[in-house]
């Protein structure tokens, strides 16, 4: 995994590049979305974490990401189908709700203020704010 804290005008231009989108959603997407994953890369927003125990949050959340990014490329390698992969991996819900949960336990373990009451909060807050597929 590899982590990149960019400044905003970088951090907008990669989010333009990895999406094709214009530099106008780009920086719309930036403001709801101060770290973000793709593949086995993490990136975050420089000026949007005031203090380090925030930043390990979101790196606890990012790298969840990671690891599920990882494990599906261990699956192909080891043959299993689309279908299975995506049995054992779950939604994109699943996905981010495994990811907050990790943050979250994160935050309760080195008491880092949380962001949730709850796991059952999370699930509220994944299935309000994303999409699933
Ligand atoms: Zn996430």
């Amino acid at each position: 995994m590899s982590i990149a804290i960019l400044s905003r005008e970088k951090y907008i231009a990669k989010i333009s590049e990895l999406e094709g989108s214009s530099k106008a959603v780009a920086t719309a997407k930036a403001e709801q979305m101060p770290a973000f994953a793709y593949r086995d890369q993490t990136y975050y927003l420089e000026p949007y974490y005031e203090n380090i125990e925030e930043f390990l949050a979101a790196v606890t959340h990012e790298g969840s990401h990671v690891r599920d990014y990882l494990d599906e490329l261990d699956w192909v390698d080891k043959g299993f189908s689309k279908a299975e992969i995506k049995n054992k991996i779950g939604s994109y819900w699943d996905e981010e709700k495994k990811a907050y949960e990790r943050e979250h336990d994160f935050r309760k373990e080195t008491g880092v203020p949380l962001q949730f009451s709850s796991k059952k909060s999370i699930d509220i807050h994944v299935e309000k704010s994303y999409e699933n597929y």
